[in-house]
């Protein structure tokens, strides 16, 4: 049983050719493969045509005025273009210096006029198994970019996505004088609570105080991530002291307020919190993430050796 010919899902074809004739030839031949295509009659036009929309596949004559096919592969190749584009030079000659040279060129196939429609339809296949192996490599790479940047446990950002955004973010608040505020929180006796509980409860701990954390700050803005066991770091951009200090109240309160139920237990938490806020050209210095970080540090001690299920501010 043959299936008809789907267009759909078929990757768009642009035929780049100068002769009129084999124009209308490689026409018709796609229409029977049931590939959908746009025309251009030389290598310029080609390019031209790239402008506005993306060709995956390209077929392209090899003699052509103004810019031919081999020069057109190059173009292409040299291009910086996120997704690939997969070449076919046409000749009129079945020469293997010709075969080379296409190559050479960055051609993926080469093929001899004139259209042979059975070999036009494997070289096609070719092509779109290509095309399918770069999306699915693609997307790998995409989901262990995120598995790479998330913590396991939470789902919130892990240490080493803080570690480069928030040195953009210092960056970004310092060139356009923005303020920028960071908050360090950490569970209280915590260490109680998995040798109490166990360590399961720990964990609902951990994802419950995400929960009042995020659910306390500015989507899409703010953002959050596990700094280390139970602490976390909250960047709170174009923030000030003030502005911080409600942020971080807000979030004090609900963790406080909330406890955790965990198999039939209510497990009260609380949580201490260091705040810091970068004043852009603060005494005309460079903040770095690690000068930051330390402030913040050194306030959440303080909140903890003043009581716990606190605040302390600073700016820097
Ligand atoms: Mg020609």
């Amino acid at each position: 049983m043959t299936a008809a010919p789907t267009t759909s899902k078929r990757p768009r074809v642009l035929i780049v050719e100068d002769d009129m004739m084999s124009r209308t030839l490689l026409m018709s031949a796609l229409k029977k493969e049931g590939y959908e295509f746009a025309v251009a009659r030389n290598g310029q036009e080609a390019i031209d045509l790239y402008s506005q929309e993306f060709f995956p596949i390209i077929i392209t004559d090899w003699l052509m005025p103004e810019m031919d096919g081999l020069e057109l592969c190059r173009l292409i190749r040299s291009m910086k273009i996120d997704r690939y584009i997969y070449i076919i030079v046409l000749t009129g000659q079945n020469s293997k210096t010709d075969l080379v040279k296409g190559l050479e060129a960055g051609a993926d196939e080469y093929m001899v006029k004139p259209i042979h429609q059975a070999e036009l339809r494997v070289r096609l296949k070719g092509a779109c198994r290509i095309l399918e192996l770069e999306t699915s490599l693609k997307k790998n790479m995409a989901e262990i970019r995120e598995i790479s940047i998330r913590d396991r446990l939470t789902g919130i950002f892990n240490r080493v996505y803080m570690d480069h955004h928030l040195s953009q973010e210092i960056i970004r608040s310092s060139r356009y004088h923005h303020s920028l505020s960071v908050l360090m929180c950490d569970l209280d006796h915590f260490k109680v609570i998995n040798d109490t509980y166990g360590h399961l409860a720990g964990d609902d701990v951990l994802r419950a105080c995400v929960d009042h954390i995020s659910a306390s700050f500015r989507q899409g803005v703010d953002w959050l991530a596990r700094y280390g066991g139970e602490e976390f770091v909250v960047v709170l951009p174009e923030t000030d002291l003030t502005g911080a200090l409600h942020v971080a109240e807000r979030m004090r309160v609900r963790i406080a307020s909330t406890p955790v139920n965990f198999a039939g237990c209510e497990i009260e938490i609380t949580a201490s919190f260091g705040s810091v806020t970068v004043i852009p050209n603060f005494n005309g210095q460079v903040r770095y993430m690690e000068q930051v970080l330390n402030v913040a540090d050194t306030c959440l001690y303080q909140a903890k050796n003043s009581g716990r299920n606190r605040i302390v501010s600073a700016e820097m």
